[in-house]
């Protein structure tokens, strides 16, 4: 069965700029082309889980996701494809939803469909629902500091159990 990590974008690949619509104003965060070969190199597949809710509330379209989401996958210059899946969860939070994380849908599916090893999956993120998407959907899941949250506040906010990180560069080191 095969392993794979579940990566938020926004925050955890990139800079967080609110309601990135411009593929002009992807900037890859350091160290995460490196990391995602490193990774791939022992054997994880990639999927992309992104909420996107500039989506539903009218503010840039999910061709405009796409092609940010296509312009990271060009400044990261990995070998294509580099992600086996992508979910770009659209709803607004007052929306009714079916991906939207914390919603462990996305991975459920993935897991089923593609099968993986849930006791091999992460799902990797900067913010709270990234977290219990991954521990909703029964995988483990890592916190990383280069978004929403710092390490100080990670501290108060991470379920037990949760590992946080500096940036998905380490956590990557720490794979297996
Ligand atoms: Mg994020």
């Amino acid at each position: 069965m095969s392993k794979a990590l579940f990566l938020d974008r926004d925050g955890t690949l990139i800079i967080d700029k609110d309601y990135l619509a411009d593929p002009a104003g992807v900037e890859v965060l350091p160290g995460i082309a490196a990391a995602l070969g490193r990774a791939r190199t022992l054997g994880y597949k990639f999927f992309l889980f992104t909420n996107q809710s500039g989506i539903g509330r009218g503010y840039y379209t999910l061709a405009d996701a796409e092609r940010v989401n296509a312009h990271m996958e060009n400044l990261l210059a990995l070998p294509r494809p580099l992600f086996a899946g992508v979910c770009i969860a659209p709803e607004a939070p007052e929306q009714p939803s079916l991906y939207r994380k914390p919603s462990p849908r996305f991975i459920v599916e993935t897991i089923a469909h593609h099968g993986l090893d849930p006791a091999q999956c992460w799902m990797v993120g900067d913010r709270e629902t990234d977290i219990q998407a991954g521990l909703n959907a029964g995988i483990r899941a890592a916190a990383v500091c280069t978004g929403k949250h710092d390490a100080a506040g990670w501290a108060a906010l991470a379920p037990a159990g949760v590992s946080v990180f500096p940036s998905f560069v380490e956590f990557v080191t720490a794979l297996s």
